[in-house]
């Protein structure tokens, strides 16, 4: 099931991105960050009252400078209705109502999407009240105040949102594995799609009434059903508008969402830039199966070294995802384009992986056993036990004396010592660490 979007719209200032941390908090808290691994933090999975969502502050929604995405409030608060389920509209209260707001207000009294305004930088109400009942004259009925700073009204906010949310009708594929194919424009994600749709055993047809402009299509192979996530505009003959702002984060950022496998493709003429660096970076942290394709395969000339210096070169760059299997090929030619299905489903089920928790444990014992955790001023950390309390991606929480003493070398140090023994091939595993009791 699709999580639902909660975007944070606002012009800047107004306090969008201390809006979501605040909101992120918590969660932020007990997941350990991975150096290298892009953290830009615009998106996260949020938690209230035991549904969750996305949150995505779309105030720092760009690829790259050369975006004009961001530029321009009104093009964010576009995005995010296009793109989210429910918006929450954030307007400062220490300096009432201005032309931007007036703009971005504009967008969003057009959608029938529920619109939440969170007047922020309310500290004190009674002192403030009138500046908060100002807004009510943007237009909306459902209107918070907040002080982002120090959390008051945060936990209204929040019931709101979640009163918005509506139940979606349970998975029409049932297990379906659903495929996604990332990458900035130009790799040659459209034409891999055709690719694979065109080769002979498949069949392929479309799924109707999809979430509005993004069409899944369905494709059998050999008696197996697989969804291809998203793939309006990659099937379309002739790309109209070369689309930056298509292949936008938000985009990016809800089809990994809504799949099983996210599929990285990178085109071998440029190697991995920046711009790849970043949406690895959503694929890792989407907690799916990842799959990195280097497309344009035809085009490189190639000696006995060639595929280890790409393969040495992409472990390098996307040093967080060295996990996921790299696969060499080409839409033009389609050398390997048979191989995709297969690994798919190799990765898939790496991500889906249970392992039993005396497993896990006599695993971790052993390595434990063979190199302690290091001290620190004197005091050991001491872990009593491990359990895998969920699968994709994979997630274990190591109980300890005191969380304070695990250090991120050692955890991953733990996270090799499961992969040696478990695999988990093309997923990304995450582990957890809390204080016993
Ligand atoms: P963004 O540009 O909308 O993401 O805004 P930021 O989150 O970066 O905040 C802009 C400024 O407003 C910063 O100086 C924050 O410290 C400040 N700010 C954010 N939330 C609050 C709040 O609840 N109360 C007050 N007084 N200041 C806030
Ligand atoms: P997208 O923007 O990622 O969907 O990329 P496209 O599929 O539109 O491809 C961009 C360009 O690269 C087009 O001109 C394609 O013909 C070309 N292209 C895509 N895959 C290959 C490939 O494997 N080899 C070669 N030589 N060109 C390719």
């Amino acid at each position: 099931m699709a999580l639902p979007i909660v975007a944070i719209v606002g012009r800047p200032n107004v306090g969008k991105s201390t809006l979501f941390n605040r909101i992120i908090g918590q969660r932020l808290a007990i997941v350990e960050d991975q150096p290298g691994a892009t953290r830009d933090r615009l998106y996260s999975k949020g938690e209230w009252l035991n549904k969750e969502f996305m949150l995505i502050d779309t105030g720092g929604m760009t690829f790259d400078e050369r975006d004009v995405l961001a530029a321009s409030v009104t093009k964010q608060a576009q995005l995010a209705v296009d793109e989210s389920d429910v918006i929450i509209f954030t307007v400062d209260g220490r300096t009432g109502i201005t032309t931007e707001d007036m703009q971005i207000t504009e967008i969003l009294r057009k959608t029938q999407k529920p619109v939440i305004v969170a007047v922020n930088k309310i500290e004190e109400f009674k002192k403030q009240e009138g500046d908060f009942y100002e807004f009510y004259s943007l237009g909306f009925e459902e209107m918070v105040a907040i002080s982002a700073a120090n959390g008051f009204g945060i936990g209204d906010l929040l019931d709101k949102v979640i009163e918005n949310f509506t139940e979606e009708g349970e998975d029409k594929e049932g297990d379906a594995l659903k495929i996604t194919f990332i990458g900035r424009p130009n790799v040659g994600k459209s034409s891999l799609v055709n690719k694979l749709l065109g080769s002979e055993r498949v069949i392929v047809s479309d799924i109707p009434g999809t979430t509005r402009d993004a069409i899944d299509t369905k494709l059998e192979v050999e008696g197996e059903t697989f969804i291809l996530v998203d793939t309006a505009g990659l099937r379309r003959k002739s790309k109209v508008e070369e689309s930056i702002e298509y292949y936008s984060v938000l985009r990016t950022i809800k089809a990994i969402e809504r799949s099983d496998v996210a599929i990285l493709v990178i085109d071998a003429t440029t190697g991995v830039t920046e711009q790849d660096k970043r949406i690895a970076g959503f694929a890792h942290e989407g907690g799916k199966g990842v799959i990195i394709m280097v497309n344009k395969w035809d085009l490189i000339e190639k000696d006995n070294y060639t595929v280890k210096e790409f393969t040495r070169e992409i472990r390098r760059e996307l040093s967080f995802m060295d996990y996921a299997p790299i696969i060499f090929v080409s839409a033009l030619t389609g050398q390997r384009i048979n191989k995709i299905i297969p690994l798919v489903k190799e990765v898939a089920e790496q991500n889906a992986l249970r392992i039993p928790t005396s497993l896990v444990n006599d695993v971790i014992f052993e390595s434990i056993a063979i190199t302690p955790p290091p001290t620190d001023r004197g005091k050991q950390l001491k872990i009593n036990y491990v359990s895998q309390v969920s699968t994709k991606p994979p997630t274990f929480v190591f109980f300890v004396n005191d969380k304070e003493l695990m250090h991120f070398s050692y955890l991953r140090f733990l996270e090799n010592q499961l992969r040696n023994a478990f695999g988990f091939q093309g997923t990304p595993i995450r582990l957890i660490v809390r204080n016993k009791n």
